[in-house]
């Protein structure tokens, strides 16, 4: 089984080849992102595996069809960037749905607790052997609200770990889980949620109804000096309203694992390079942003469970003709299909 694996980074090597021989999977590794310039490096694969800012359009699906590639194996739970209605019928879309949701959850956190104590500051303070604490006042999560938009795997580790700082959960999800709520958590509507939180983290998928859910009119009706925590898909956050939030002090801090225009930026050092995105440029300049670059999922318990789960995937696939793990644009991916039968 031949796999044309793009968007190849050192840390992803190891842990494939882990898996790759016990399944008797043979990977390629290209550098390259997947694209319609691209696509013809997966000529006599079976397969192409593919990450985050891999670009599965209609093109490029019509391309890997063409040279006979049956599989599209997604080595993350997201897939905004496939063309998930062209796909069917074309090709089959695998994923990894689940690998470390505590992972991505203590990664918001992480940049929560970095923000609002000024942890970023201090620490380049202090290796200047600069002590003073002035302008490091930060605030107790306790007792604060945070609102949770999106309560499936990652938002659900996020809540049990605000609970044990004592904040107070409001939640939105288009599918609330009711069992979810108790004293300590309540699903309310988002205008609510934006009326009442302190701090907002998004957990939700990127979709048609979820693309910018942080626009200047959701800010406007936040708190003053809201704090923002992106760690799911960039396009949730309008990033200009955004920027305009912290110019006018509406938002007190952002925390931002994802941007809608990180596809060419982010996973790259481009420390050399003169920074084109001048919202970007301008976000990062702001002493309450932090911005890390999608890292919320490297953990090695992620990298070992994605390198495991995608291998097997394709494995099963192969060999069977099946997956459990396919994703389906017809029918949403109900158990039913989970073996594949609409396609
Ligand atoms: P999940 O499918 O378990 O949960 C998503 C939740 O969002 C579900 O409860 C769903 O009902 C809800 N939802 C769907 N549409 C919604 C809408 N319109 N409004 C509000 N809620 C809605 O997914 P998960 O494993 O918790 O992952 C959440 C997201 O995290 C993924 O979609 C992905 O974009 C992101 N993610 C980021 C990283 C990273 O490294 N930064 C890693 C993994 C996942």
């Amino acid at each position: 089984m031949k796999i044309a694996f793009f968007d190849t980074k050192p840390y992803d090597v190891p842990a494939f080849e882990r898996y790759a021989k016990e399944y008797g999977v043979t990977f390629k590794y290209f550098e390259t992102k997947l694209n319609a310039d691209t696509a013809e490096l997966a000529k006599g694969a079976d397969g192409v595996c593919a990450f985050v800012n891999d670009t599965v359009d209609a093109a490029v699906i019509d391309r890997l069809e063409q040279m006979g590639v049956k599989l599209l194996a997604l080595r993350c739970a997201g897939f905004n960037n496939v063309d998930m209605k062209h796909a069917f019928g074309r090709i089959h879309v695998l994923r990894v749905p689940a690998y470390s949701p505590y992972a991505v959850a203590e990664h918001a956190m992480a940049l929560l607790l970095t923000s609002i104590r000024r942890i970023h500051k201090a620490y380049i303070r202090t290796k200047d052997f600069n002590f003073s604490l002035s302008g490091l006042t930060g605030f107790d999560l306790h007792g604060k609200t945070v609102g949770v938009i999106g309560t499936g795997r990652i938002g659900r580790v996020f809540i049990d770990i605000c609970r044990g700082f004592g904040m107070r959960v409001l939640a939105y999800d288009k599918f609330p889980s009711r069992e979810l709520e108790s004293d300590l958590l309540r699903y309310v509507s988002l205008e609510e949620l934006f009326a009442q939180s302190d701090i907002i983290s998004l957990h939700c998928p990127l979709t048609d109804d979820t693309r910018h859910i942080i626009d200047g009119r959701a800010l406007s009706s936040c708190k003053k000096g809201v704090v923002i925590i992106n760690t799911s898909r960039g396009a949730l956050v309008d990033a200009e309203a955004l920027l305009a939030g912290i110019k006018s002090r509406q938002v007190g801090a952002a925390c931002l694992d994802v941007y809608e225009e990180e596809a060419d930026l982010f996973f790259e050092d481009n420390s050399g390079h003169i920074m084109e995105d001048d919202t970007l440029a301008r976000l990062i300049s702001m002493p309450n942003v932090i911005v890390t670059s999608h890292q919320a999922f490297l953990t090695e318990e992620a990298l070992a469970n994605i390198a495991e789960t995608t291998v097997k995937n394709i494995s099963d696939f192969l060999n069977n003709g099946q997956c459990p793990n396919e994703l389906c644009y017809r029918c949403g991916n109900t158990e039913d299909c989970k073996v594949g039968k609409c396609f």
